[in-house]
């Protein structure tokens, strides 16, 4: 079974509006302690016996904004990566990457130290939907960081991008979307805009200064960008993926076959030995632990059979391909028709979920409404 391993980086220069992932300011203090405590974390994995027999196959820099750190700094932590741990010779390492925090050395640095795919947080290529957004950066400076990302050598390049945004119309969508293909990304990641409680955007949304997409037009958007990103040759592989030939990211792919994983850094989760696990969130809580010497972990839950078969289904579903059949009988000595005949009658009847080839997978009028069809998995 492949293990990924992610790495979290919780610093980001300012809060974007949308945004309720765990990112703290960058202040020197805190970081000092985030690097010290992060080699510690390494070191304990490298010595517990679980990890000394594992292989690495992927590696996924993300936060925050890894590249709010210094190149030096990225470079000690993938450097550390490589030596903590037995990572594959051609694993995927992904780094995060957010236009407005990178220059051509950062980029040059990470790109020796063994980073081969940037994830690059460009969201959209309107400057008033980016001031909306809360992000630091314009259009033109993400334009700027993804030709620096490629004069540094990295050749596999996948851009963030959120649609149905407050205001937002599909034509104003479709704008940003030819302009990213303009750059010729190897990969595309379409988010539609979540409206997370207590984030400021939530609030104008709540207090009626700001309307909300449609849900009309949030599928119109949904529609428009596959067909739009399929004309340029880029495979719809997942929901919100989209890929040219060879470049899906195989990081997400292990997150979405249910595979395990190891999070490390304050807040990351991980799925190992059937049991998953969070970190401490906060960096003195999280180095506190580190220094007496014991892993930061916070809660650790047993994942029951149960839900690890729900958990399989929705993830597997989660790509246009769909579940392999084979394998959820191989992984779980059971029929996945065995295990929810009704859900699946159900699904099968209105036309959201088929079975072809081997696999059980979401219908074109099923993907957009892919919650929906998850719920009548949940245990
Ligand atoms: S850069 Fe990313 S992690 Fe940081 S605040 Fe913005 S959305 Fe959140």
């Amino acid at each position: 079974m492949e293990t990924g391993l992610y790495v979290h980086v919780p610093f980001c220069i300012k809060k974007c509006n949308y945004c309720d992932f765990i990112s703290y300011p960058y202040h020197e203090v805190d970081v000092k302690a985030y690097l010290v405590g992060l080699e510690q974390e390494m070191k304990l994995y490298s010595q517990s016996p679980v990890f000394q027999s594992r292989e690495i196959s992927t590696v996924y820099i993300g936060g925050g904004t890894p590249t709010c750190l210094s190149a030096f700094n990225l470079g000690k932590i993938i450097n550390d990566v490589f030596k903590y741990f037995h990572v594959y010779t051609g694993a995927e390492v992904t780094m995060e990457a957010n236009p407005g925090t990178v220059n051509p050395h950062l980029l040059a640095s990470v790109q020796a130290a063994g980073v081969n795919r940037l994830s690059l947080g460009v969201q959209s290529c309107r400057d008033d939907e980016l001031r909306l957004l809360g992000r630091i950066h314009s259009f033109r400076q993400a334009k700027e960081t993804f030709l620096m990302a490629r004069e540094a050598g990295l050749h596999n390049i996948g851009v963030d991008l959120i649609s149905g945004l407050p205001g937002q119309s599909a034509l104003e969508w479709m704008e940003t979307l030819k302009n990213i293909i303009a750059l010729e990304p190897d990969h595309v990641s379409a988010y539609g805009l979540q409206l997370e409680a207590g984030t400021p955007l939530y609030e104008d949304v709540q207090s009626g200064s700001l309307a909300p997409c449609s849900e009309e037009e949030e599928l119109e958007m949904f529609l428009q960008t596959g067909d739009f990103l399929g004309e340029y040759g880029f495979d719809h592989y997942e929901i919100s993926n989209f890929a040219t030939p060879g470049r899906q990211c195989r990081h997400n792919l292990i997150y979405w076959h249910n595979q395990e994983y190891l999070g490390i850094g304050p807040a990351a989760h991980s799925f190992i030995n059937g049991y998953r696990y969070a970190n401490e969130q906060q960096i003195l809580a999280y180095k506190n632990v580190l220094d007496a010497e014991c892993l930061p972990v916070a809660n650790k839950e047993k994942i029951d059979t149960v839900t690890e078969m729900a958990e399989t289904v929705f993830l597997g579903l989660r790509l246009l391909k769909g579940l392999s059949l084979d394998c959820f009988k191989k992984r779980f000595g059971c029929a996945i028709d065995e295990v929810y005949p009704v859900p699946l009658q159900k699904l099968t009847d209105m036309g959201l979920v088929e079975i072809a080839g081997g696999y059980l997978r979401l219908t074109r009028r099923g993907l957009p409404v892919a919650n929906r069809v998850f719920i009548e998995f949940l245990p």
